[in-house]
């Protein structure tokens, strides 16, 4: 070929014209496919060299169902399938998971205290079995050390949580026992006001009393024992009571941001900052009217409306058959009104605000999996891993992602036992 004939202006023109259209051709199409299944992969990578905790998921209730396996891989668009199960956990890209024996608020009586025991050891119980049945995929994890032991044997990780502090009625060497037993973290009340602190949520008693006496009692037992203090749940008063009275950070295991979405179970800009400054992290919770308003739905009210007015406080009611009886319904009703979900970007916007407000060392991930928690995008745990390819859109570091993921949290998590072991020797 003339080699001059190639420099030539016009065909040298014409030549790149056509090399571009044929590039952008080429790449236009699968632009977005290629990109997103690119950062899929990158977030893949970043989660093979770090340990990913969730703080909160009520699944140790699905493990009392007789025929329910966690070894098995439940499809998730089956009714009763549950958000979490060991295969899904490594599919999503999962190690860690906080499994919260959750008891429901009942009465304040020793009747009560005793009922709520026995569920409680019911369920810690069932995490332990399932753990001893399944040891070669998972391990039940003490402290964060045991976290990075069990990733580098490739295991998954089960940690364990008390969600409510009715838990332990008004008896504080129960902080101990449960400690003992390997739990981790109580969350101090549920839904309703307790002995130990008021509910955001107690519509029959709005006046927010903080944390009594006897919750002053249970702060401090759980600073010296090294139990995490868990305030998703607890009034605001409750919220700036515990954290002057704690000698350690605190989080909120399941818990999102006020300014983004207003609701009582979320935390103000005040509080995030507080919580911060004193070393703290909130775990931004997956349960989509946290995460987002939802829009106005009068047929969905109405249906609500019955249904609590049937059941009153449904989430309490202690009796296994009546509550799935009610779960089943609340699934038909789900399914005739369905629900507007917040995404995915919804929730990371969370991520973000809170990074504005006060850095990325104070912030992490609680799903509230199989207690409500589930977007569009993340809706079981299975899809996990589309919450690190959002952030990794967003231009978050690997390093960031890490601290997200797990690192923050470890950070208060060893900082409490540091407490406690200091308080025990002074
Ligand atoms: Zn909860």
């Amino acid at each position: 070929m003339n080699g001059d004939k190639l420099l030539r202006p016009g065909f040298l023109r014409l030549f790149l014209l056509a090399w571009l259209a044929f590039f952008l051709g080429a790449c236009r199409q699968p632009e977005t496919q290629v990109s997103a299944g690119s950062l899929e992969q990158k977030a893949r990578e970043i989660h093979k060299k770090m340990v990913t905790v969730d703080t909160h998921c009520d699944t140790a209730m699905m493990l009392l169902r007789g025929n329910w396996n966690p070894a098995e891989r439940h499809n998730p668009e089956a009714p009763g399938s549950g958000k979490i199960d060991l295969p899904r956990m490594k599919e999503g890209g999962l190690d860690a998971e906080f499994f919260a024996a959750f008891v429901g608020q009942g009465p304040r009586t020793e009747q009560g205290y005793a009922q709520a025991r026995k569920r409680t050891e019911e369920l810690i119980q069932a995490v332990k079995n399932m753990v001893q049945a399944n040891s070669s995929l998972i391990g039940l994890a003490l402290n964060p050390d045991d976290a990075y032991r069990l990733k580098k044997q490739n295991k998954l990780i089960a940690f364990l949580g008390i969600e409510n502090g009715y838990a332990i009625g008004r008896n504080l060497g129960l902080i101990k026992y449960y400690y003992d037993q390997g739990v981790r973290y109580i969350t101090l009340c549920h839904s309703s006001d307790n002995d130990i602190c008021d509910s955001s949520t107690d519509r029959a008693e709005p006046e927010d009393k903080g944390l009594s006496q006897f919750g002053r009692q249970v702060v401090r037992e759980c600073n010296r024992t090294g139990m995490i203090i868990d305030i998703s749940h607890a009034s605001d008063r409750s919220f700036y009571d515990v954290l002057e009275a704690s000698a350690a950070p605190i989080i909120a295991s399941h818990s999102c941001a006020r300014a983004v979405c207003d609701n009582p179970r979320n935390l103000t800009d005040d509080m995030i900052k507080a919580l911060a400054a004193k070393g703290g992290v909130i775990q931004i919770c997956f349960l989509s009217a946290y995460v987002k308003k939802p829009r106005p739905n009068p047929e969905r009210d109405r249906a609500l409306a019955e249904f609590r007015a049937k059941y009153g406080n449904w989430r309490n009611i202690q009796d296994e058959e009546l509550r799935r009886k009610i779960m089943e319904e609340m699934q038909e009703l789900n399914r005739k009104f369905p629900v507007d979900l917040a995404t995915v970007q919804d929730l990371v916007d969370h991520i973000d605000h809170v990074v504005r407000l006060v850095g990325v060392d104070y912030v992490g991930i609680g799903t509230d999996f199989d207690g409500g928690g589930g977007v569009k995008g993340c809706n079981d745990v299975s899809q996990m891993i589309n919450v690190t390819v959002e952030l990794l859109r967003r231009g978050y570091s690997p390093k960031d992602i890490e601290k997200i993921w797990g690192k923050n949290f470890f950070r208060v998590f060893n900082r409490v036992q540091e407490v406690a072991r200091w308080l025990s020797q002074s």
